[in-house]
């Protein structure tokens, strides 16, 4: 029997180690743990986690090129697909400019893959627009970290959960879109006095252990998070050493809940007061790590919600010590490396910001061009570009937009009016039906590099599986493409790629791969080979020249989603645990799918009495922007007026009842969350 392939589980941000066990022929027949990486997952893998065999054995794997001729795609050689692709690219540039054209990159590729995608797009097309799918979902915790603390990632690591007192989860579901991480804290908490506050407008199985289970109104966390906030201070319970210590600012947002009324907040929210204050009660002196999901940054004010919780650790000094942190739950298991790639419209690779000079010219002499100084577009900013004709063409790397994107039958719209649509994925997206030239890759065990999980720990995954057929991993690609386009990459490995990113993101300087290979993974910031790595942040000050975080007033939102008469419920949308994202991996596997087969609307009994529902039957449900159909579930968890339906299936797509607009204007994050609708018979 060969050697097991160690790699990093390809779905969630937890980015598990698992082993693939390989038959006689080479093929993967089975995903397990091996306890490799005692401090992350040891030997527990999810459901997901130990179905990967089935997504690299899958009959759908792409696995040739194909060009669109006569409005069908025929499979072509890579030598025809390249060719066609860097000349409909060198075609639109000359007649439109480089800013014609935009890239969506993945956070499920190699942090090499996504390095070269962003030097592709930066020093080979020549503009910014380059985006992840970070965008819709943790994009405004990024933004706001960044803003208030210097680094857009996680503050904590799992250690701390050892020192932990209080646990508070704001809009996540853990147990179904984290469960190893979740099975980790609990492990690691599990002493008398460890409090936890679950804030969710649903009965999640969180509750069970909870002290408090704030069921706030979806989106309207910024008023209960500034209620906590003024509670707080008009007790005198904030950490005033820290705040004059460490922090700026706090003076600001002390005046600004001068008048603030915490009642009336409450009822916006749909908290109790004595809630909050019990809440109050159980952060102020204990230490407390802050855990939050989607539920707090998919709204049209994601950043000023994530930025009132930050605002809350800062004010309780619950940040930079042992036991305290910030620790918001990324989605796919390479996000935080597509960020920390420089794979964002505004900043280059190891977070350096776009508008600093000395950070573009130090890139630009590592690639030998200019690295355009324009920031760029986000990715619902490209699509919505399409309609104005300022964006012609999109190369997709491994994201979905058809699917993925709010108001679907305009994104679909927009992807068929585009001159040039390039897609290169492992499976047969949706996204594929408007594309012109389709480019097949290989996945993680058929591909060897790095990942950086959640934590900020960059991990080393393995190769050992053959790619289906003529699929490439995605770092041969783009060198392809960027050759074609006329550069002159020469990289034979992920290994040169790397060392081309030490130099480049002083972040990273002191990680090789030898030393990913021999370890359980290195935190970033590591600055030479000496360097342990960082699990922790801010132990030793902020990320600001004076040292110091900063505070920011937080105004309530304008862009809430609210019932009406015509839509009188409120659409929560979420995650089970045997599917992901969009699904495009998990609907392939058939453990996965045996499991969970379809989609459904969660609604609670009352109010399907009163609308004349039941059980099963197939209901209409239409927002402002679309319908969908779809069988309904009675749920008591469900607070009435509130409904829930998962985000995995693409029939129906509930995209299509999401609007593109407004967007958050720090974040660019389109309103995903919730949405008002009728839900009525069908037929
Ligand atoms: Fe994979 Fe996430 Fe499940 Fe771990 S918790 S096995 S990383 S999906």
């Amino acid at each position: 029997m060969a050697t097991p392939i160690p790699i990093v589980c390809p779905y969630c941000g937890v980015g598990c180690n698992l082993e693939l066990s390989l038959d006689e022929h080479g093929r993967p027949f089975k995903s397990k743990a091996a306890g490799r990486n005692p401090e992350l997952n040891g030997k527990y893998l999810c459901v997901k986690g130990i179905t990967i065999h089935e997504l690299l054995n899958h009959e759908e794997r792409l696995s040739q090129p194909f060009i669109r001729k006569a409005d069908k795609l025929e499979l072509v050689s890579w030598e025809e697909a390249v060719t066609a692709a860097s000349r409909g690219l060198k075609d639109i540039i000359s007649k439109y400019g480089p800013e014609s054209v935009g890239m969506l990159c993945s956070g499920k590729i190699l942090n090499e893959e996504v390095y070269l995608s962003q030097k592709f797009q930066r020093a080979v097309i020549g503009n910014n627009h380059v985006d992840n799918c970070a965008r819709l979902c943790h994009g405004p915790s990024e933004a706001a970290l960044r803003q208030q603390l210097g680094f857009g990632a996680v503050s904590t690591f799992l250690e701390d959960y050892d020192a932990v007192e209080t646990v508070f989860v704001v809009g996540a579901h853990t147990t179904f879109t984290h469960p190893i991480i979740w099975m980790s804290v609990k492990k690691r908490a599990k002493r008398g006095g460890l409090k936890l506050i679950v804030a969710d407008p649903r009965e999640t199985d969180l509750i069970k252990n909870a002290a408090v289970h704030l069921k706030v109104k979806p989106g309207m966390d910024i008023f209960w998070l500034n209620a906590l906030g003024k509670i707080i201070i008009d007790k005198g319970w904030q950490d005033q050493a820290f705040c004059e210590k460490h922090t700026i600012g706090f003076n600001a947002v002390r005046k600004a809940t001068e008048n603030f009324d915490i009642n009336a907040a409450c009822a916006r929210a749909g908290v109790k007061r004595s809630e909050l204050e019990l809440t109050a009660e159980l952060i102020h002196d204990r230490k407390t790590i802050f855990i939050w999901g989607m539920g707090l940054t998919q709204h049209a004010h994601g950043t000023d919600n994530v930025s009132a919780l930050v605002n809350l650790a800062l004010l309780t000094g619950n940040i930079g010590k042992p036991g305290c942190g910030l620790s918001p739950l990324r989605g796919q298991n390479n996000v935080q490396g597509a960020g920390d790639m420089g794979a964002l419209p505004n900043l280059l690779p190891g977070h350096m910001p776009l508008e600093d000079e000395a950070a573009r010219i130090h890139v630009g002499s590592i690639w030998d061009a200019n690295v355009p100084t324009k920031a760029g577009l986000s990715a619902p900013e490209m699509i919505h570009q399409v309609a104005s004709g300022k964006i012609r063409a999109l190369y997709v790397i491994g994201e979905n937009p058809a699917v993925s994107e709010p108001q679907s039958n305009f994104v679909a719209w927009m992807l068929q009016r585009l001159e040039l649509l390039i897609v290169q994925d492992i499976f047969p997206i949706e996204t594929l039906k408007y594309a012109d030239i389709v480019l097949p890759a290989a996945m993680m065990g058929e591909k060897e590099g790095s990942v950086t999980n959640a934590a900020r720990r960059i991990q080393f995954t393995a190769k050992g599986v053959r790619p289906p057929g003529e699929a490439k991993p995605d770092w041969q690609i783009l060198q392809e493409m960027a050759n074609a386009m006329g550069a002159n990459w020469r990289y034979s490995s992920t290994a040169e790629i790397w060392e081309e990113i030490r130099i480049a993101a002083p972040v990273f300087s002191g990680i090789s791969h030898d030393r990913l290979r021999q370890s359980p993974g290195i935190f970033w910031p590591c600055y030479d080979e000496s360097h342990p790595g960082t699990p922790r942040l801010y132990e030793d000050g902020f990320g600001f020249r004076d040292r110091r975080a900063r505070f920011l007033p937080v105004n309530l939102p304008n862009t809430l989603m609210e019932p009406t008469e015509e839509y009188p419920y409120v659409l929560i949308t979420g995650r089970l645990l045997e599917h992901f994202n969009t699904g495009e991996m998990s609907r392939r596997s058939t453990k996965l799918l045996r499991l969970r087969p379809s989609s459904f609307l969660d609604m609670n009994p009352q109010d399907a009495a009163t609308a004349g529902l039941s059980e099963n039957e197939t209901v209409r449900m239409t927002s402002p922007y679309g319908t969908v159909r779809l069988p309904l579930k009675l749920d008591v968890s469900m607070k009435p007026g509130y409904l829930f339906a998962p985000i995995h299936f693409s029939d129906p797509n509930f995209n299509s009842l999401m609007s593109a607009v407004p967007i958050d204007p720090k974040a660019r994050m389109p309103a995903l969350k919730v949405i008002p609708v009728k839900v009525e018979k069908d037929g």
